[in-house]
Parts: C-alpha cells; structure tokens; sequence
C-alpha cells in the first residue's frame, strides 16, 4: 500500500488552541499508526494575522504534546512562486482565465444573484473573453457550469456540491497572490499528501480544492472532516469553557500523555477504553473509528485522565516533570531514589504536577514551615512526651520501615497512656507543617532517621519557646 502522508498545517494567528491540537493528533497518529509520514506547513500567507509570536507558540505546543513531524515546517509563504506556476499552467490549459471585473461591478452581480433568490455569485462575463494578463486582473478558476463534485469524506460520508454553486472562484488577487484555497492544493500536491484530516470549518472549500486537483490531473488525497469541538453547553469552544491554549493546561501541571488522551477521545473512540498510553494510541488508532458526533470538551473530566495519568507514570519520568517545577518553588531537586520515593507517597494524591510540586516541597525543606492553624492545635504542650519518646525510640532503630516504625509508635503508646491518632497529629506537623499529607510511615521512610529526628527535635524546640 501507498505510504500514507498526512499534514497539519495551522495559519499562525494566534497560539495552538484545542481544536487545532486533536487535528494536528489525529494526523499524526494516522501517520504513526500507518508507518506514513506527518508534514508541518505553517499558512503564513495572510500577512496581516500572522506573526512569528504565534509561529513560536504553535511549535512550542506541538513539542510539549510530543506530537513530532518528519518534514517542515514548512513556510507558504516562501512557496509563492511554487504557486504561481501551476497557476499558470492552469491559465495555460484553459482552466483559468484573467478577470477585469471591478469589484464594483462584482459586487453588484452577487447583489443581483442574491435577488434572484440564487446564491450570490459570479456571472463569468470574462469567462470566454481570452483577456490577457493585465494589471488589474484577478484570475479566477473556471469552474464546471453543470455537474456535481463529491467529497468522499471518510467521516462523515460522501457529501455532494452542486458546481452551478461553486461559482469562477478567484485563484490569484488582482497584487498577483495567490489565495488559500489554490496555495493548500498547491502545497499538498507537492508535498505528496495523500491523506487530509481537517476540521468540518474547511469543508465548503473541499469542492473547489478537488476541482483544482481535477484540472490539475492530479490524485486526490483522502479527506476526512472531523466534527467540530464544543463546550459542555454545546457551543462552539472559547474562553468561557476553560483555557484555550494547549500550554496553558501545560503551566496548568498536565501531562501531554493525559493531555493527548483527552485529545483523542473527543472524537475517536475504542470501545469504552477511556485511558491510553501513546504507545497504545499509535498502535490503535484508526480512521475508521472517528466518531460523527462533535466532541464535548469537559475540564472535569480531563483533570480525572489526568490524575490516572499521574498514577500510571513511572516515577523516574514524573521526576522529570517535577524537578523544574521545584526549581519554581525554589528548590532544588536531584533525580534519583529520594525524588522517586517522595513521588510514590504523592502520585495517587496528585490530579496535576503542580499539586504534586507543592505536596513535595516540605520533603526539601531545611526546616520545615509550620503552618500557622495547624501549629496552634497540634503543637502544644501535650505534644512534647510522645515527640520527644518518639524521637528517641526512632533514634535507636536501624531502618525505618513501616514494621519498626510501628514498633516505635506503639512502645511511644504505651509509655504515655496516648492514643495513636493523638500522637500522629502532632507527629504529621512537626514533619510536614501541615495536617494533611501522605501516610505518617510513609513520610518517615522517606524522610529518612535524621530529618524526622531533627524535625521532631524542630517541633519539640518551637513548642518549648511557646511556653
Ligand atoms: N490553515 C488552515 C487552518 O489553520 C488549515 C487548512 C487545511 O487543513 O486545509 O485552519
């Protein structure tokens, strides 16, 4: 079978939002499932909407989602003159012609068009007239008057265009550039794409680009329009809906891997499998099972793949994730056994990277911050015997697993007539400031004898000074 070669290709106006990001997945999953190729071509042409800041910004999201081309960027914009000449082959074999319509004059015939209950169009008087390329003239493509065009989509099916409503379309402005439609035919001709998956926005320009293909004698590609996204009250996504930009969920603390996840499911489907590696998406991923039915885009639900996420990523990849968001919170953090047993005791706990990075701090700190409520309650007189016993009897012990510390706790127990939920309060503070956190032996293995000794000893101090 031919090699499939897919595309994304976003204008630059603006950052990689939500609904570009699944059409840039989506290809590259075809591409990646198939062995094929994915091609990045930036449409720069429209000068005054695009701008590097965006070009950055789009590249810089492709990056963090993983999502990786094997040609391109490419930029429309230097491929003009790629375009100009097929426009002129085009001029040359009849299926394109020079237009010396004011726009006045074009305008009006729309106007009349319209009027005529008819779709507000061009009446081809420089059709047949032969004119020669003068500085005024557009030329526009000489669409069939009769017939009909098909787009196969395999999506949503074939879906079928009256040419009589397609109208002489302009392929090049009268400053001599060429226009969108005629540059993306151009391009994806060239760049051997075999295979376009776009948003269902792009489909009324699908029969003008097949008819460009036809007068052009190429092959057309496979098209596939994927429905749009939308919010949860069903309208078209914006800001309303959560944020927009693919790195913002990024600065939000998800993981691409749950981010693609989400991605993909707002729109394909297998079975009711809801959580993917990438790894099982390029092996599953298919056409075939994109789904008609545009996708409801819903935070709650991304938050909760992305907590699984979380809890399926082996430690030494999250510390990666993790160690600049330390560095953030001004710490400084080592990969290695500490970093991935401190993210053990916190990765069934965390729905993002960020509430992982703020749990994780008190496992840095030199001396531990007490928060101030948590101090007034459980730092108090009554906590200084089990403190003080527990430190010593942790001091004695060789290793601290989950065994002998409970040995510790119960010895501290029975010597001081207390219960064990009152002592692991107190204890739970003094080690991490605060009254919620991971399982008390958790933290003590993790921590290691001489920073619970020291913080105990810490908390003992802070509580002496009170009195
Ligand atoms: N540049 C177009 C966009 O950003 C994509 C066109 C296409 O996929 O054919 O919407």
């Amino acid at each position: 079978m031919e090699k499939i070669i897919t595309r994304f290709p976003p204008s630059p106006s603006g950052y990689l939002h939500v609904g570009g990001a699944r059409t840039a997945l989506f290809n590259w999953l075809h591409a990646r499932h198939t062995g094929g190729k994915f091609i990045l071509r930036i449409e720069d042409t429209d000068t005054e909407r695009s701008t590097q800041a965006s070009v950055d910004a789009i590249l810089e999201a492709l990056e963090w989602l993983g999502i990786d081309w094997d040609e391109g960027p490419y930029f429309q914009s230097k491929r003009v003159d790629i375009h100009k000449g097929y426009i002129q082959k085009m001029l040359e074999s009849g299926h394109a012609y020079y237009c010396t319509c004011s726009p006045e004059k074009v305008d009006a015939m729309r106007k009349e068009a319209t009027a005529k209950g008819g779709k507000p169009r061009y009446d081809g008087t420089c059709r047949e007239k032969g004119l020669p390329r003068t500085d005024n003239a557009v030329v526009r493509f000489k669409t069939p008057v009769a017939g009909t065009t098909i787009v196969e989509d395999v999506i949503k099916g074939n879906i079928v265009f009256q040419n009589s409503e397609l109208d002489d379309f302009i392929i090049q402005r009268s400053d001599g550039m060429p226009i969108y439609n005629l540059a993306v035919v151009v391009d994806d001709i060239t760049m051997n794409i075999n295979t376009v998956i776009r948003g269902d926005d792009h489909v009324n320009n699908t029969p003008k680009q097949i008819l460009l293909y036809k007068a052009l004698g190429e092959p057309l590609p496979a098209f596939g329009h994927v429905p749009m996204v939308l919010g949860k009250d069903r309208t078209r996504l914006s800001k309303r809906h959560g944020a927009m930009s693919v790195t913002a969920y990024r600065d939000m603390g998800y993981l691409p891997d749950a981010f693609i996840n989400y991605l993909v499911r707002l729109g394909w489907s297998f079975g009711d499998q809801e959580f993917f590696t990438r790894n099982e998406l390029i092996e599953k991923f298919t056409l075939k099972n994109i789904g008609k039915a545009a996708g409801i885009f819903d935070q709650d639900k991304l938050l909760a793949l992305n907590a699984d996420h979380i809890k399926q990523t082996p430690p030494d990849k999250l510390s990666g994730y993790l160690i600049p968001l330390l560095k953030e919170r001004g710490v400084v953090a080592k990969q290695g056994d500490y970093i991935e047993h401190v993210i053990k005791t916190l990765d069934t706990r965390s729905k993002t990277l960020l509430e992982m990075a703020d749990g994780a701090l008190f496992y840095y700190q030199e001396k531990v911050t007490f928060d101030e409520k948590a101090a007034k309650k459980f730092l108090t007189a009554s906590a200084l015997d089990p403190l003080k016993l527990l430190a010593e009897k942790l001091e004695q012990l060789d290793d601290l697993t989950e065994k002998s510390q409970e040995g510790a706790f119960k010895a501290v127990m029975d010597e001081t007539g207390i219960k064990f939920g009152k002592i692991a309060q107190p204890v739970r503070v003094a080690l991490t400031g605060k009254t919620v956190s991971p399982g008390i032996f958790e933290i003590i293995e993790v921590l290691g004898k001489d920073r619970v000794v020291r913080r105990l000893m810490d908390a003992i101090q802070f509580i002496n000074e009170l009195l």
